[in-house]
């Protein structure tokens, strides 16, 4: 077992060079590239010999991350984690997740004179198939840069994080595909008060988030981090695709979800660096469409949410004796039964163990 989201996790033998002959029939949970994949298993899976001075810098970290998450020492951390099963409301003292329970931060608005066109619903993205995953690392100067052992944290909390997702799947189809970036860049941070009217989060993620994006050749703003997806989605072969952003520059809030990007501060105010993984896992859920079960966020039982627009019947406010644990309400590996129809998982046909009012009934397309 990897990590603390208790699923049988094993390297997967390397994909011969020229196909897929060698293909494991196992699912693929996570993907470095062909030579470092993790997939699930219930038995035990021999090692293959990987050889290492031939891997690229992608497959490095990846395998790098999950020999952290098999040691003894990051499990007993992950045990230990601060705040273990606590509200993401804040019941303890750390702050709540969300600045003023918003779950999703509009995009920023567009710079006068290069106008959006009309604003379209947004797009239903569903957590089955092949997922590419963006990380942007930006490193700055100084106090800003991101060390060796914290880009290897990084990249282990995101896999913890993306294991339990994937892990919870019914028909186990969910495999991440990465693109990690590890961005130097020299911007200073953003200090002092910063211009009424404006929008607070772009204020302070826009300088650094602008110099890395043009840094490895797409254009600033919403435009380039478009671009960048588009661009992962494509060479991943995925269905869809999201990226984040970790940095240690100062944010208007720790975490937060953009629609289709995250951006997290390593520090992860007072939930601290142990729980990037479940901060990780929640604010990605919103990426796919999973709203807040916690009484703070002000949800509310109704609605239509994700991939089959489903009411958000967990709500802490109004569900009986609150609801269950779900990661979308607590620090917790837990999930309820609302939340995989939320994110979109492939689900079992009705009959097949699952309630006749699960019927899956996609209300939305897929994004392009
Ligand atoms: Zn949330």
């Amino acid at each position: 077992m990897a990590g603390d989201v208790n699923l049988p996790e094993a390297l997967l033998a390397p994909i011969a060079q020229g196909g897929m002959a060698m293909a494991a029939p196992l699912p693929v949970l996570h993907e470095y590239g062909p030579s470092v994949r993790i997939g699930l298993s219930a038995a035990a899976v021999p090692q293959a010999p990987i050889n290492e001075a031939g891997l690229s810098e992608q497959e490095r970290l990846g395998l790098q991350a999950f020999r952290l998450r098999l040691n003894a020492s990051y499990k007993e951390a992950k045990e230990r984690r601060p705040h273990k099963s606590s509200s993401w409301g804040g019941d303890d003292g750390q702050p709540q997740l969300h600045r003023d329970q918003h779950a999703v931060i509009p995009p920023a608005t567009p710079v006068p004179g290069n106008p959006s066109p009309v604003q379209a619903a947004p797009p239903v993205r569903r957590l089955a198939g092949r997922i590419a995953v963006g990380l942007f690392i930006v490193s700055g100067p100084g106090s800003l840069a991101m060390t060796d052992a914290q880009q290897q944290k990084i990249v282990a909390e995101v896999q913890n994080g993306l294991s339990f997702l994937g892990g919870q799947a019914p028909a186990k189809d969910v495999t991440f595909v990465y693109d990690t970036q590890v961005v130097p860049v020299t911007t200073p941070d953003t200090a002092g008060q910063r211009p009424v009217g404006c929008d607070p989060y772009e204020h302070f993620e826009a300088p650094w988030r602008d110099d890395a994006l043009t840094s490895i050749g797409h254009p600033a703003g919403l435009a380039g981090i478009r671009s960048y997806i588009k661009a992962i989605k494509t060479a991943k072969r995925a269905q869809v695709a999201y990226c984040a952003f970790f940095t240690h520059y100062q944010l208007h809030h720790f975490a937060y979800c953009r629609g289709e990007y995250l951006v997290m501060h390593y520090d992860n105010d007072g939930w601290g660096t142990d729980n990037l993984d479940s901060v990780f896992a929640h604010e990605t859920g919103h990426v796919f469409g999973a709203p807040d079960e916690y009484a703070e966020s002000g949800c509310d039982c109704g609605g239509s949410h994700g991939f089959y627009g489903r009411p958000n019947l967990n709500c802490e406010n109004c569900a009986e004796d609150g609801g269950v644990a779900c990661i979308m309400k607590r620090n917790t590996w837990a999930m309820c039964a609302e939340t995989p129809y939320h994110l979109g998982y492939t689900m079992p046909p009705a009959g097949a163990g699952i309630a006749a009012s699960a019927v899956a009934a996609p209300g939305a397309a897929l994004e392009a």
